[in-house]
């Protein structure tokens, strides 16, 4: 747990300082950090996040080459080639923290809760794949009050997206149910905020957070 709570630590205040407007980017892709970089990597930790253009991983954690093992796509949804990923990089590397990084206002989101009330067929296959991926950690919300409450809809959809692909990874996959149960991996779940630049962290945290 030591090195997933300070790989934590060293994300919130990557964080603190994007957020502050004093970012160390400068520094954190130098020349000679690239150079050290040649011969391997040791990523801290393994952030999987939407796409979207306004929440790159390795900026609004203010962290450098070298430091993020990052896999990215639409609505930071779960599907085999991601769970590979996130066990190529817990075992190759060694990491022991792994970040499902959701964002408000997400697209990604907003489609699937659209295509759930208003389905249409003019969607391509493929991003109906990501729309299936997302639909059943949304669609309990529509019977609830928030129906009526587009905003808040929204916003309680993303967190339970974000719950579902870290507990997808908890649970898909052999090899991260045994370095959870032995060596200490952790996956947590955290959301970006577009309005403020605050990444808050509300899933599978430690006990002693
Ligand atoms: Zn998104």
């Amino acid at each position: 747990m030591g090195r997933a709570l300070e790989a934590l630590e060293r994300l919130r205040e990557g964080n603190r300082r994007f957020v502050s407007g004093d970012p160390q980017l400068d520094t954190l892709s130098s020349e000679s950090r690239r150079d050290r970089l040649i011969e391997g990597q040791a990523p801290f930790a393994i952030v999987l996040g939407c796409s979207d253009s306004r929440v790159p991983a390795e900026i609004v954690f203010d962290q450098g080459l070298g430091d993020l093992f990052v896999i990215r796509v639409a609505g930071n949804v779960v599907a085999p080639s991601q769970i590979g990923s996130v066990e190529f990089a817990a075992e190759r590397f060694g990491t022991r923290l792994v970040v499902v990084l959701g964002h408000s206002r997400c697209g990604a989101v907003q489609a699937s809760l659209e295509q759930l009330q208003r389905p249409t067929d003019t969607r391509s296959a493929n991003l109906r794949s990501i729309v299936e991926r997302i639909r059943p950690s949304v669609e309990g919300l529509l019977d609830t009050e928030l129906r009526q409450k587009p905003d808040a809809l929204l916003r309680e959809a993303v967190r339970a997206n974000v719950r579902a692909s870290a507990h997808h990874l908890r649970h898909g996959s052999e090899v991260l149910e045994r370095l959870i149960r032995r060596d200490g991996l952790f996956v947590v779940g955290a959301e970006y905020s577009l309005e403020t630049g605050v990444v808050e962290f509300f899933d599978g945290l430690p006990e002693s957070i």
